[in-house]
């Protein structure tokens, strides 16, 4: 295979794509080599995630991509499309296939692929740690010379063989090694050649001419079209194709797809025997099968995993409401000392604006964040041992009956916490019909935002006892309208055959310290974030409408106090836009049992449902102090019946999915009209319940 110019990658930043199957250790490859320092993004035009950073040190600078993990290159898949088109369109000097050496025969398959390609391979043979205590021993060497391509062992987790791998890239022009070819027989071979000398005159072929003849005869569409673009005797070339294909599966009784895939299947599994000089011992193997003996299991699996769940949300709240308490003080303290030092009467608006606007919106949020980085603690946890992928493999059958696919479970735990994160988390799932369903019910989960609403408003309007099975039935009913919603969209707008579920159960593995922390983090960083960004910025914009316009002083009532009474707040708050908004919005929302004062709170609930809390205080004219949110419950238990209460939760578990979700589920669908459909059919839902809620339960209680 030709190098690339010793003098040239001298002088030059290299571009080097990192390729692999998923769970080959390719992030913590990737991270290693960039530092942690990375760039994320979408490939153009599709929502597959684009990584990229940089090498720096002694044999930097690179540029380096980290490719969608896939299996193989046969562009079923859009991340196998994503992979291949940057191979062949950007033209990386070198890709770095990083391979599971514990799981070598599978692996290989996607190295051959890359050869196929004709890149320029290098092969990071990755949980080298794993392969050797399961009893593995490789001939590095010889795998290096039978793949054209030199291989380095390397473990992900800590490190080991980074530096040895960033020297054999730069090193990567000086090699001489010409991979071994894969052999499809002689009946294959015969087409192939013959395809390939039709395709070689044409120079704006961008695929490599033996990879797209032994594609064409895959029926693959995506070359077929590249070649009906741009080959002048194409005629000529589809008359060869059909006839080949034709008299090939007469002769193989096999389409020649199956027998290419049988065959290169075969070459890996070849090339994994001949350079493997020791296979396991086999009880490391058992161990794992032994623990999915019970983890898996047909009857117990389901509870152990509900259990596992249960076991994770308590102890997010036992352990986090504490912390949440002192993160609370810490604000409280925070807005004291301001209004501790403000010099009285001097611009009293922005000293509202710090305080109720910036302090009481962001602070309100950020409050949540013990519990939210205990959960996805939790959640890394258990994925990095590898039991995340058995729940999904568990859930699977109930996923199936409502037209999701079993992964499509993953996203929707993480929605627990954020339905941003979730969405984001679709795109494991391997077909966009799937991804799309999937992103659509997602905010039928009970995010942690919501959470706060339940809390204050369960034990305003019911006895204790009630408290935990009103909270649970709530979380229970937006995933039952969910489960009802995928299959109502699985029959109509989103038809389509939902794919089987074929994940491989990894072994399972002690997570690192590092590669939790950095999940977790990852995860953290995005709801502060949100709160620094998006929250500061509707908190400001609420502050402004719950603000002005300013009530003139002859309306006001006379002000006996130093401070504003509660009545005038009320007054004011009323006068306001957001005031004057809530009250438009009643002929609406009156038959549901709101006033204008929910209304308002309602408004603040779209932007971002934490608001929605803040905004009652406020609404409600309550001085921010320790016993905050009971005095709220009392006055709300004083302005509200139990049945206007419920009606509220509901319309709060439902309506207008936030903000984000709105701009999230936009840029990952890549349609606005997913976002609008899942915005007003939702909205839509939470009025028509609430509706039927409040008017039937008013024919009873009067
Ligand atoms: P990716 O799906 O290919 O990006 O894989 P990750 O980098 O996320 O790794 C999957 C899991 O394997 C993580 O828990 C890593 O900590 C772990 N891991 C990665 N490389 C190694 C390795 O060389 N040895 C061991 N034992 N674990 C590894």
């Amino acid at each position: 295979m030709a190098g690339i110019p010793k003098e040239l990658i001298r002088n030059r930043e290299l571009t080097v794509g990192l390729a692999g199957n998923p769970n080959s250790g390719k992030t913590s490859l990737f991270n290693h080599l960039t530092g942690g320092f990375q760039h994320v993004g979408n490939y153009a035009g599709v929502t597959v995630e684009k990584k990229w950073g940089r090498l720096r040190g002694p044999h930097g600078p690179m540029h380096i991509v980290d490719l969608p993990g896939t299996y193989s290159l046969n562009a079923f898949s859009e991340e196998e499309r994503v992979a291949r088109n940057f191979l062949l369109r950007d033209k990386p000097d070198v890709v770095v296939d990083v391979i599971d050496a514990s799981n070598l025969e599978r692996n290989l398959y996607l190295a051959v692929q890359l050869n196929e390609l004709e890149v320029n391979l290098t092969l990071a043979l990755n949980m080298m740690d794993v392969a050797r205590g399961e009893g593995f021993e490789l001939d590095l060497q010889r795998l290096g010379e039978l793949l054209g391509a030199p291989a380095v062992e390397t473990v992900g987790h800590d490190g080991r063989g980074i530096p040895k791998l960033s020297a054999m890239i730069r090193d990567a022009g000086l090699r001489e090694l010409e991979p071994r070819r894969v052999d499809y027989g002689d009946e294959l071979e015969c087409e192939i050649e013959a395809l390939t000398e039709m395709l070689v005159p044409t120079d704006d072929l961008i695929f490599p001419a033996r990879y797209a003849a032994i594609k064409l005869l895959e029926e693959d569409p995506e070359v077929h079209d590249a070649v009906r673009e741009c080959c002048a005797n194409l005629e000529a070339i589809e008359q060869r194709l059909e006839e080949a294909i034709e008299n090939l599966a007469r002769y193989f009784q096999d389409p020649p797809s199956i027998l290419i895939g049988d065959r290169r299947y075969g070459f890996a599994a070849g090339i994994a025997r001949e350079v493997t000089l020791r296979t396991p011992r086999p009880d490391r193997v058992t161990q794992s099968e032994r623990i999915d003996g019970v983890l898996t299991h047909r009857v117990m699996g389901v509870p152990i995993f509900l259990a596992f769940m249960f076991g994770l949300f308590s102890l997010t709240f036992t352990l986090g409401d504490p912390m949440m308490g002192m993160i609370e003080s810490l604000f409280n303290w925070l807005g004291n000392s301001i209004d501790g030092v403000w010099p009285a009467g001097r611009h009293e608006w922005l000293h509202s604006l710090i305080v109720d606007g910036i302090i009481g919106g962001v602070g309100g949020v950020l409050v949540f964040l013990p519990n939210i980085l205990l959960l996805f603690l939790g959640i890394s946890f258990l994925e990095d041992t590898g039991y995340m992928a058995r729940a999904a493999f568990i859930m699977d059958k109930l996923m199936h009956r409502f037209g999701l696919h079993g992964k499509s479970f993953i996203p929707m735990l993480i929605g627990f916490g954020c339905t941003i994160p979730a969405i984001m988390a679709t795109r494991t799932l391997p077909s966009k019909r799937d991804r799309l369903v999937t992103m659509m019910i997602l905010p039928f989960i009970s995010c942690g935002a919501r959470l706060p609403i339940y809390l204050v408003l369960i034990p305003a309007f019911f006895p204790r006892g009630w408290h935990a099975p009103l909270l649970l039935g709530l979380y229970i009913l937006g995933i039952l309208l969910g489960l009802v919603m995928a299959k109502i969209l699985g029959k109509t707008i989103l038809r389509g055959e939902d794919t089987p579920f074929v994940m491989e159960l990894p072994p399972y593995r002690l997570p690192t310290r590092r590669s939790v922390l950095l999940h977790v983090w990852q995860r953290s960083w995005m709801y502060v974030r949100k709160a620094g960004t998006i929250i500061l910025a509707i908190s400001i914009g609420l502050w402004i409408l719950m603000s002005f316009p300013a009530l003139p002083e002859e309306g006001a009532i006379p002000n006996h106090g130093g401070d504003d009474s509660a009545a005038l707040k009320a007054q004011k708050l009323e006068y306001s836009a957001a005031g004057r908004i809530g009250r438009a919005m009643e002929t609406l929302t009156d038959p549901l049992g709101f006033d204008w004062r929910i209304n308002t709170a309602l408004l603040g609930a779209l932007a971002a449902k934490e608001v929605f809390v803040a905004e009652l205080g406020i609404i409600f004219s309550l001085e921010e102090s320790e016993g905050e949110s009971l005095r709220l419950r009392e006055i709300l238990r004083r302005n509200y019946t139990p049945l206007q209460g419920v009606s509220i939760l509901i319309f709060c578990l439902l309506a207008s999915p936030c903000m984000a979700t709105f701009s999230i589920t936009r840029r990952e669908s890549g349609r606005w009209r997913y976002a609008f459909l899942q915005w007003f059919g939702m909205t839509a839902l939470a009025w028509i319940l609430s509706l039927l809620i409040f008017q039937i339960g008013s024919l009873f209680i009067t």
